[in-house]
């Protein structure tokens, strides 16, 4: 699976901390750890916080947390340095986390620079702002595509000397040679070619601060750690034939590369923070009550079945039988409807004191040292709504008219005990007779079923009424069960406060 030049499967995930963690870096990195463990191979992390102005600490925190909410966790590269000639012992950058830190690496990239340029693979640019912008008009005059046209090449080495002493600013670019097809079998899409005249030109790999850009760092740093395999979002596709010139000029072996599809909203559009807001960050899932592994199974399903485990999966079991190649190539739909199905089913395979754990955390009801119930009513409570709950924090929805009184506003809700008062005022009666055991849903649900046949009425009509003069809901567990639970003198008290809601009053 991978090419000669590599002994050890290597992969990484390399995220920039400019904003919120993405979803799509997160599934981006699960394919890559999967890939990895396939292939008995590693997963490295980087992170690649070289842009100072748009890097923030915060977003540094919010990734690593993220990770180790999602329980992906990362290998410590040994790299290899060997290629340099003033190489100290370790991969520079590398921290005791086992990140590599890329912004710890400038003087690394630079001495790289400065190879090309010797080599005279790259050179030094001095062209000023106003230049380009003369010649992109004159390229737009004569109706050619804007891009630069490489006129620095000429520039001697003397000259370029003489240019630095006089202090010009310059921009180091790669040395792009004649017009060639760059090709490379990508893992998940297949050949793919790009010729290097459609690149722009030759990329800048310096800037005149010298920083060094993406493109050239990341081949670096990549090499350094002996990268043998690249997955990552499509969008990179054209960066990924700049990269493979790069590899070419440094003589470097050139890992795989495989282009994952983005993932879009249904609309078609590509799921980003600024269009979308929180759906694309991770940490509202977080914050929302979504387990871990059902928002891991969800973003690997999106593009990827296992063929032995089917949709409900973990990173161990899909890298059993993990093809690559069976990743599909069209977008990934952002379907929040599928990530709630796996989250309930991932709910449904907890225990009761894990539940009861998570619910706690989101409930302000004091669940686990409550006044009104004790722990086995607390676990009937919730066992009997958890199937309904897409997210944690849904909890009190389901559950808070056990707790406390409500107002009955709901124009809806009042509707439904306008039509049902007669259903009311009967069951009112019935508990007055004393022929109901508050201790037995049964009792409760054949008293039901008993006006329902003395006023000729059945399912909703019959029992609508109740469940939303006593819960506020229309939907919930058992009505016997509400009613056990809440005991006769609270179940007559709602009853009573739900017929000073109807229109005529008793
Ligand atoms: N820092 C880049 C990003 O976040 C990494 C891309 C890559 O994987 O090479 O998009």
């Amino acid at each position: 699976m991978h090419s000669n030049a590599f002994t050890k499967v290597k992969t990484r995930i390399a995220p920039s901390p400019t904003g919120n963690l993405h979803l799509g870096t997160v599934r981006t990195a699960l394919y890559n750890v999967l890939f990895a463990k396939k292939h008995q191979g590693e997963f490295f992390f980087r992170l690649e916080d070289t842009d100072r102005q748009r890097s923030e600490e915060q977003f540094t925190q919010e990734i690593l947390e993220g990770f180790k909410w999602l329980n992906i966790s990362w290998d410590t590269p040994e790299g290899h340095v060997a290629e340099r000639t003033h190489a100290p012992e370790t991969l520079v950058g590398l921290g005791e986390d086992g990140i590599v830190r890329q912004s710890l690496r400038e003087a690394v990239h630079s001495s790289y620079i400065e190879r090309l340029i010797n080599e005279g693979k790259a050179y030094r640019c001095f062209a000023t702002v106003e230049e380009l912008e003369a010649m992109r008009e004159a390229q737009k005059a004569r109706k050619e595509i804007e891009k630069y046209d490489n006129r620095s090449r000429a520039i001697s080495k003397d000259d370029a000397e003489k240019l630095i002493g006089e202090g010009k600013p310059y921009v180091v670019r790669l040395n792009l040679g004649e017009d060639h097809i760059i090709t490379w079998l990508d893992l998940i899409r297949g050949e793919v070619s790009i010729n290097t005249k459609d690149l722009g030109g030759d990329p800048v790999i310096q800037k005149s601060t010298g920083q060094v850009l993406y493109n050239f760092a990341v081949v670096i740093d990549d090499y350094e750690m002996q990268i043998s395999h690249i997955l990552r979002g499509e969008d990179h596709i054209s960066n990924t034939a700049k990269q493979i010139a790069i590899y070419e000029a440094l003589g470097f072996p050139i890992p795989e590369f495989g282009h994952l599809p983005l993932i879009f909203t249904k609309d078609k559009q590509k799921l980003s923070k600024r269009k979308h807001g929180d759906i694309a960050s991770v940490n509202t899932y977080k914050t929302q009550g979504y387990l871990a592994k059902a928002l891991v199974n969800y973003l690997l399903g999106t593009s990827y079945n296992s063929a032995k485990y089917g949709e409900i999966f973990t990173i161990a079991e899909a890298a059993e039988d993990f093809q690559i190649a069976s990743v599909s190539k069209s977008p990934a739909i952002y379907d929040i409807q599928k990530l709630n199905w796996y989250n309930r089913d991932y709910i449904s395979k907890l225990n009761y004191q894990e539940i009861l754990t998570y619910v706690s955390r989101f409930s302000r009801f004091d669940l686990e040292n409550n006044s009104l119930f004790n722990p086995s009513q607390i676990q009937l409570i919730i066992e009997s709504i958890k199937e309904s709950l897409d997210k944690f924090e849904q909890i009190d929805e389901h559950i808070n008219y056990f707790f406390e009184d409500f107002k009955l506003d709901d124009s809806e809700l009042v509707k439904i005990i306008d039509e049902g008062k007669e259903v009311i005022l009967e069951f009112i009666s019935l508990i007055g007779s004393g022929s109901l055991d508050f201790t037995d849903q049964n009792s409760i649900k054949n008293g039901i079923n008993s006006i329902g046949e003395k006023l000729n009425m059945k399912g909703k009509k019959l029992f609508f009424p109740i469940r939303v003069a006593i819960s506020a809901k229309t939907s919930g567990p058992e009505l016997g069960f509400i009613a056990v639970l809440l005991g006769k003198e609270k179940i007559i008290e709602r009853l009573n406060s739900a017929l000073l809601k109807t229109s005529h009053r008793h």
